[in-house]
């Protein structure tokens, strides 16, 4: 078998889709693995590393060429795979609702795409969940961005020249990047509290040590929602929230907002009269930027000031961490592809009635196969 590993060209990319540790890995799996010329580059891996761990290098043509298995971060578009062979497996975060060209052109060439962010969310499958692993690193550098562009400090401190008292942050959403954020807070010293409309949530709010801001007496979503993502809530429920996060937010310094429902717009949790009504300086920071944003007003990729509070429209933040974000997401990689890879037959073999592969098999034999492309 032999892997390619791309050099990444999507727009801000900063990650590449294997470290020397996973490179070792595979060559112990008995593969053969090509990467191309400075690939790792932004993440801090030279090609002399990458060489060390038993890579051969090359140029784009070169490691493409009789690959059988070919490995990214962002998908690439598919006019940069000419030479690619017919039947080769393309793995990496391929965004096949917002790229359908890019994945027709997939199909076209005869690759075999595997869209690794729809991993389905059981406990086989953890270690190979990119979502996962890119949103604990952006939970954490939610807060870290937040730190920066507060006026004020975190913790308590009480100095000669007075007391500074704690930030107030508050996370709404708690998912794997807002548990993050929240744990990343009370490391920094902020007085944290949380919401989610998810019940399940409270528990853990409560074991990091945050306050949880809950609606009461009106039914959100009980237990953990299908595959432990949130659907949409009652209107009952969204106006009881509204009212009870009003109160709340106003006495907030910091806000994370984390707030997702699969294949829907994010829902607005903040609105530009509530941004009116907490104190200038303050600064929120929206993760949910690049699916509508959680609040009114927000820019992807901008740091707006909107009535004296800063909102960063943050945009895949785990770019901003790509030495760690890389060796996380290489690493789901590894686990998928060594969880599939047949000892005898020297190669990955993926059945087709096996959950994970129907989950992320997006095209096969020159056409689309999933259902969920297909049925949109
Ligand atoms: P996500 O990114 O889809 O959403 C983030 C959070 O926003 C969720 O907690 C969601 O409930 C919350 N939310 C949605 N609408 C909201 C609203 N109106 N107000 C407040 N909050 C709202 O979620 P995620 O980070 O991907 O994780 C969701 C769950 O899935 C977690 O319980 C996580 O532990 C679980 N999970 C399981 C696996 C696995 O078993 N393989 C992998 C990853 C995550």
């Amino acid at each position: 078998m032999k892997l390619a590993i791309l050099k990444e060209t999507a727009h801000g990319e900063t990650r590449v889709a294997a470290i020397p540790e996973t490179v070792k890995k595979f060559a112990g799996l008995g593969a053969r693995i090509a990467v191309e010329q400075g690939a790792g580059g932004r993440a801090d891996i030279s090609d002399e590393d990458f060489a060390g761990a038993g890579a051969t290098i090359g140029s784009r043509t070169e490691v493409l060429s009789g690959a059988d298995i070919i490995l990214c971060v962002s998908g690439p578009e598919p006019e940069s795979l000419a030479g690619a062979s017919s039947g080769a497996l393309l793995v990496g975060a391929l965004d096949p609702f917002r790229r359908r060209e890019a994945i027709n052109g997939y199909a076209g060439s005869g690759l075999e795409a595997l869209a690794m962010e729809w991993m389905p969310r059981i406990t086989r499958a953890q270690s190979m969940d990119i979502l996962s692993s890119q949103s604990n690193l952006a939970g954490y550098k939610a807060v870290i961005d937040a730190a920066a562009a507060y006026g004020r400090a975190y913790p308590m401190m009480m100095t000669a020249a007075g007391t500074i008292s704690p930030a107030r942050v508050f996370v709404m959403g708690v998912g794997v990047a807002g548990l993050q954020a929240i744990a990343t807070a009370r490391r920094l010293g902020a007085q944290v509290s949380a919401t989610d409309v998810r019940s399940a949530t409270r528990e853990q709010i409560q074991s990091l040590g945050a306050k949880p801001i809950f609606v009461e007496g009106v039914k959100g979503i009980e237990g953990e929602g299908q595959g432990g993502y949130a659907g949409e809530t009652s209107e009952e429920y969204r106006r009881a929230q509204a009212e009870l996060v009003s109160t709340h937010l106003a006495k907030q310094d910091i806000v994370i907002t984390t707030a997702l429902i699969p294949g829907r717009p994010a829902p607005r949790l903040i609105s530009d009269s509530q941004l009116a009504s907490m104190r200038p300086g303050s600064v929120v920071v929206d993760l949910a930027a690049e699916a509508g944003g959680n609040v009114e007003g927000t820019v992807v990729g901008e740091r707006t000031k909107l009535h004296g509070v800063t909102v960063i429209g943050a945009a895949n933040l785990a770019r901003s961490l790509p030495a760690d974000a890389s060796a996380l997401f290489a690493r789901n990689l590894f686990n998928f592809l060594s969880a599939f890879w047949d000892k005898e037959a020297g190669r990955v073999v993926l059945p087709d009635d096996d959950e994970i592969v129907r989950g992320i098999r997006v095209t096969r034999g020159g056409s689309i196969v999933s259902e969920r492309i297909t049925a949109a």
